[in-house]
């Protein structure tokens, strides 16, 4: 968990993300904004697939890794390997690991040691918009 020095593969302006993604991915995203609790359309949300950066694209979580969690928001045990990066995050006065896009330092949510323990233990917090989820082929 310390590769906060990796250099993202995905560099735009500011200016770039603001034209390319919808005002709240943009505020979570490269704001490190939060959506409301409960609010996010992959909360109670359980198809199989994948789901993908909003912003760059890339692979982060599958669906075998999401779990229900009554906090409000998607919640996985276990992402894709390589695919996020932490980061020491000591705001609100509170001492929480931010989790962001290794390929374009994009913000997705937190990590907490309160996942299932019969798993990793953990609980990514994941924002719903921050995502793309791509069902399954069928
Ligand atoms: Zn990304």
């Amino acid at each position: 968990m310390n590769d906060s020095s990796k250099t993202p593969q995905v560099v735009k302006s500011d200016e770039e993300w603001k034209a390319q993604l919808d005002p709240e991915s943009y505020y979570v995203l490269r704001q490190a904004g939060t959506e409301m609790p409960h609010t996010g359309k992959y909360y109670n949300f359980f198809d199989g697939g994948k789901y993908y950066c909003k912003a760059c694209g890339a692979y982060l979580f599958s669906s075998d890794q999401k779990f229900h969690s009554s906090c409000g928001w998607p919640s996985f045990y276990d992402v894709q390997k390589g695919a996020i990066k932490y980061i020491e995050d000591n705001s609100h006065g509170m001492r929480r690991i931010e989790t962001r896009c290794a390929n374009c330092d994009s913000h997705l949510g937190h990590v907490f040691d309160d996942g299932p323990l019969d798993k990793t233990g953990l609980r990514y917090c994941i924002n719903s918009v921050s995502l793309t989820f791509k069902p399954e082929k069928q």
